[in-house]
Formats: structure tokens, sequence, C-alpha cells
């Protein structure tokens, strides 16, 4: 498709992007952190995120100088904790083997932390001018559309062949606009359900379109039963602090702070009391209020994950605590203060609910 790219630059030029917060700059700092955020993650939701992070860390440095506590707080709430982890772990990076200068070259660039070689190609053309083709999420939907590619475009052989395309089509002039206009059209036009095919600029050679098949291109991923788990998260109060506790670096909310999760088939008072050197006034069931029991079910709080679903069923603990010392990693805060904490948005949630419904919680909400 000899003009493919002609038609994108000349439809980016009237009704694309132009003005989101990360355009109209070179920096590599501010062009890369968007990049990340944007991952798995609308616009409107990344805009507030992307302007709060700068405030806070203007430059790449003000980033790895920071505690990794900080940029997780920050974050929370985004989603994809992982981003934020290597995010600032790239920026250290930079600052160590780089001299703090971000490299120009995609290759070099997609060995930072979190780095693949779609962002890479990317930054390097909207940073540096270089001329390289991207394939994120929007891209492939419309290469899958346009060409009628079938398949899975997460799969290996998709996936090569979706690359060898998008580097057949890369213009010789424009690489950053025509990147620009293919994210714009496969996020404005060519959308995931109902694209506005009579007002894209490829809708008298679109294969999906002609045939009718907008549907079924691109491919879903392969079926598989999401597998559900399940856990049960303790809010230990003591008058109205609330015990949290950081999370391992690696797994699910890695580093952040989240409640206590009370073992499989452990009594929850005499573990509580034990694990945490305290004693246990009341143990309340979320949705009754009443103590004791759990005889009837708990209400659950269902969070979706990539790959599986979480079913978390919260109980209130009303303690008195001992004197024992402090473990690492364990804080008592204030309800009102555990807000600005780095909280995945869940456990958010659950505090949030709390405070609002006083001691007699909790929730019922699924999503
Ligand atoms: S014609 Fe429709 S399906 Fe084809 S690329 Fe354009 S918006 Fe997507």
């Amino acid at each position: 498709m000899k003009d493919f790219a002609v038609r994108l630059i000349r439809w980016h030029q009237r009704h694309g992007r132009h003005d989101l917060p990360w355009q109209n700059t070179t920096d590599s700092y501010r062009i890369w952190l968007s990049e990340v955020m944007l991952q798995q993650t609308q616009v409107a939701t990344v805009i507030p995120y992307y302007r709060r992070f700068l405030e806070r860390f203007p430059q790449l440095a003000d980033l790895a100088a920071a505690p990794v506590d900080e940029v997780m707080a920050l974050w929370s709430g985004l989603g994809y904790y992982a981003r934020a982890r290597n995010l600032h772990a790239a920026a250290r990076a930079v600052m160590a083997q780089h001299n703090g200068i971000f490299p120009r070259d995609p290759d070099v660039i997609a060995r930072l932390p979190g780095i693949g070689r779609s962002t890479a190609n990317s930054i390097a053309t909207f940073c540096f001018g270089a001329h390289a083709p991207i394939l994120d999420g929007n891209v492939k939907r419309v290469l899958c559309r346009a060409f009628g590619i079938e398949g899975f475009p997460g799969s290996g052989t998709v996936q090569k062949r979706l690359w060898a395309l998008a580097e057949e089509l890369m213009p010789k002039r424009h690489a950053a606009i025509y990147n620009q206009a293919q994210m714009d059209l496969g996020a404005m036009v060519c959308t995931r359900s109902k694209p506005r095919c009579e007002s894209c600029p490829l809708d008298d050679i679109c294969v999906a379109r002609a045939t009718g098949r907008t549907a079924e291109l691109p491919q879903a991923k392969p079926r598989r039963e999401i597998p559900q788990r399940h856990a049960t998260l303790l809010v230990l109060l003591d008058g109205d602090r609330v015990l949290l506790e950081t999370r391992p670096p690696s797994g699910i909310w890695g580093g952040l702070l989240s409640l206590p999760e009370l073992p499989d088939g452990a009594d929850v008072q005499q573990w509580s009391e034990q694990r945490f050197a305290c004693r246990v006034i009341a143990v309340t069931c979320p949705r009754s209020g009443s103590p004791g029991t759990q005889s009837e079910p708990a209400p659950t709080l269902v969070h979706a994950f990539s790959h599986f679903r979480l079913h978390i069923t919260p109980l209130l603990l009303q303690v008195t605590r001992g004197h024992a010392a402090m473990e690492p990693g364990w804080q008592w805060l204030d309800l009102a203060e555990a807000g600005n904490a780095a909280l995945p948005a869940p456990i958010r949630r659950i505090l949030d609910t709390l405070q609002t419904s006083g001691s007699k919680p909790l929730l019922s909400r699924k999503r």
C-alpha cells in the first residue's frame, strides 16, 4: 500500500491530536514518562498523573533521587505498578550508566527497564528524529484491519509479520508525525469497538472494511478460563490507626502498602494476635457489622488483574496493640493519612469506605 503513510500524515494534519501535555517538546524525560504511563492506560486517565508526576519530579535526576515509595505513592491508582518500579529503576540506570543523559539509540533505550522495542522506537522518533516504526496496541489494530491480517496479534508469528509490515510502511520523512498519526487513528477512529470507518483515511483500501470484518479483526486472544483467586485481608484498627504492610517487591502490588493477608485456613483471632502482638477485641463481618462469627458469607470486592481475578474478603478487627517491636515494612497510619500512602486501588477503596462509614463497614461493590 504505497500511499499508506501519506494518507495518515495528511489525516493527522487536520484531525490528529496536537496539544497533549507531552507533545510539542523533544524532552526525552517527558516523552518517556508519557509513553510509559500510556501503556495500557487511556490518555484522559494519564493526564492528571503525568502533571502531578512532573510537578514532584521535574527532571529525570529528581525521579532517580527519590525513594521508590514516593514514586509508588504518586503512581497509586494508575495500575500496572511494575511500570512505576521500572521507571524508577530506569531513571537510576540513566544516571549511573549514561551520566544522566537519556540515550538516543533505540537499541540502547530498549535495554532500560520497562521499555520494549515499540516504546524505545517511539521515544527515539519523537525526541531524536530517529526513523523507527512503532507497534503498540493501536497500531496493531489499524494494521490488522487495514491489511486483513489473521491471527492473534500477540502471538510470535503475527508479531513478526506486523513488525516487517511496519518497517516496510515507514515513510522516508516525517517519521514522528507518521507514528503519532498511527496512534491517533487507532485511538480516535479505528477504535476497538465501533470503528468510524466513514471518517477514516483508509476507508477505500481497508481489507476489514471491504470484507465486513471490522468486528473480527484483530483476532482476540484465544480464550482461556480466567483463574479466580481469593484473599482475606485484615483491617486491623487500633482507634483511628490502621495497620498497613509493605508488599514484597515482586508479585501483585509489589512494593505498595497493603492490608495484611490472612493465610489460608488460619484462625483470624489467633493468627492476628500472634503475628501482630495485639489483642483482638472484635472481629466484624463487613456487611452486617455483627461481631464474631463470620457465619454469614462476607461480601467480597472483586479486582481484575490482567491474568486472574482476585476476590477480596475484608475483615475488620478492633485491636489494642502490645508493646512488641514493629517489624520492618509495618506502618500504623491514621485512617485520614492513609489515603496519601502508596496503596493499590482496591485497598484505597476499602479504607475510603471505612472512613466514610465509621467503624460499621464496609463494602460490597464488585467490578
Ligand atoms: S476503514 Fe475502518 S477498520 Fe479500516 S482502518 Fe479505517 S477505521 Fe479501521
